[in-house]
């Protein structure tokens, strides 16, 4: 079993929470990064579970010592994943799965060039804005702002290694489940 590093990147809404979470069930030895956010914590989630919610200045000072493999401004907050996440588990020989917008995925390529790039692409731009919607998660303008960016976004997909369309999340999550347990097969190159 090679070990891996996996960045599912696209838009805000398309699905990459819940393609990950059932290809974990499948596949129990794929680790999740929990990112870093200074983003407001919303009710449901907990501090260290969906995000180490960080405020502005601590994010800043853990940039500053290099703390982190990749970090971005998406909509008016920081992002980023930190080394403690990544890197022992992938010397450990784990294999370990981002869960990142498109630059931060690019920054991961440049870095780490044997990692595996999965772009998910909503069936259409109306399904995408449906979802971001259905979430119930997102103020109006937080909506907004994510429909714009994610039209931008989805002109990065060619520089992905593989594309799955997330239509039926059954159908979409076992493609997930097989490209990444095929990358875990194969041998190791760069
Ligand atoms: P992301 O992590 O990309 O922001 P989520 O995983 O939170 O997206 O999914 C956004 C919303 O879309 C959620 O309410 C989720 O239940 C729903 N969803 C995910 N996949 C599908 C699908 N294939 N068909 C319809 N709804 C979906
Ligand atoms: P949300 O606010 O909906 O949790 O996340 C907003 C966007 O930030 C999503 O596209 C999500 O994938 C992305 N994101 C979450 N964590 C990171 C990270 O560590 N780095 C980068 N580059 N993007 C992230």
């Amino acid at each position: 079993m090679s070990s891996r590093l996996f960045v599912v990147a696209g838009p805000s809404g398309v699905g990459k929470g819940t393609l990950i979470a059932r290809a974990r069930a499948a596949l129990p030895e794929l680790e999740v990064a929990t990112s870093a956010t200074t983003r407001p914590r919303r009710p449901d989630e907990r501090d260290g579970r969906e995000y180490h919610f960080l405020d502005e200045a601590e994010f800043a000072r853990r940039v500053e010592a290099g703390e982190f493999l990749e970090h971005v401004s998406y909509a008016g907050n920081r992002y980023g994943t930190l080394r403690s996440e990544v890197e022992q588990r992938l010397r450990d020989g784990g294999s370990v799965v981002l869960e990142i917008e498109v630059a931060g995925a690019r920054e991961i390529r440049r870095q780490m060039p044997g990692a595996v790039l999965v772009f998910v692409a909503p069936p259409t731009m109306a399904d995408l804005e449906a979802r971001l919607r259905g979430r119930r998660q997102n103020t109006e303008t937080e909506v907004s702002d994510r429909l714009r960016i994610a039209a931008e976004e989805m002109r990065a997909r060619p520089e992905f290694d593989h594309t799955i369309t997330n239509d039926d999340v059954d159908r979409a999550a076992a493609e997930l489940a097989d490209l990444m347990r095929s990358a875990m097969n194969a041998e190791e190159h760069g």
